[in-house]
């Protein structure tokens, strides 16, 4: 386990020299989904305290078993009727895509007297099958949460289609890259995160200007979908 954190660790370190970028900008979210609490334990008690998890039921169970100054990263598909509930467990919110989600999450942010940091989850690859808002949403989408109180716009997060063929997913980190910057200039805002690479994509992600990884397998090894999926 502490070996699976050192290399990839040492991966994000060697992917951000070779573009010339600052590692200490590189977050690592530890993508925790179908891990057990014991499991999320141990990487805790090695040094690594930031989690994403997918699925609101799991996030439940497992974040009270961690300690207080874990930070928790909601990446999976959002549903309108658990937000209410995420927004009080999770610090992160990545996968916001349509204004209704925004709406419920200034509501019930509001009345959690909370300030929920988001990103804007984009369908990059325009594949039918993932989550996230077309890019041709996006400046409504950003315009419209720098007009909410309770909602911080950090940046946009991104699932890349899959290919074995890395040279191939790049243009797609590329791509929301190029997003990120024509949204802080059209609407004057301030976009520092982008959200990108998962263990097979995310030294590829890094050259193309990732600032938070989210890697599951590379740490944990091979999910167990039996209970969840
Ligand atoms: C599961 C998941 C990851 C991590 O995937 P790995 O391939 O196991 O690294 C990253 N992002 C999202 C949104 C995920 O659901």
């Amino acid at each position: 386990m502490e070996n699976n954190l050192e290399k990839i660790v040492s991966q994000i370190v060697s992917s951000a020299n070779k573009s010339d970028r600052d590692a200490n900008n590189i977050k690592l979210i530890a993508a925790s989904k179908t891990q057990t609490a014991e499991r999320v334990r141990e990487f805790y008690d090695s040094g690594h305290k930031i989690f994403g998890e997918n699925r609101f039921q799991e996030g439940r169970e497992k974040i009270p078993l961690l300690p207080a100054d874990t930070e928790w990263h909601f990446i999976g598909g959002l549903q309108r009727n658990k937000v209410k509930d995420i927004i009080k467990l999770f610090e992160w919110i990545h996968s916001v895509d349509s204004i209704s989600l925004l709406d419920e999450i200034e509501k019930r942010a509001a009345h959690a007297g909370k300030i929920q940091k988001i990103l804007l989850e984009i369908n990059v690859g325009g594949e039918a099958n993932k989550h996230g808002a077309a890019p041709e949403d996006l400046l409504t989408l950003v315009r419209a949460t720098n007009e909410r109180q309770h909602v911080e716009l950090h940046g946009l997060m991104t699932v890349a289609p899959f290919s074995e063929d890395l040279e191939e997913v790049r243009p797609y980190f590329a791509k929301l890259r190029e997003l990120k910057e024509t949204a802080e200039r059209e609407t004057d805002s301030i976009l520092p995160e982008l959200s990108m690479g998962m263990t097979h994509d995310f030294t590829i992600a890094i050259e193309e200007g990732a600032t938070m990884v989210r890697v599951g397998t590379g740490l944990f090894g091979k999910r167990n979908y039996g209970k969840t999926e």
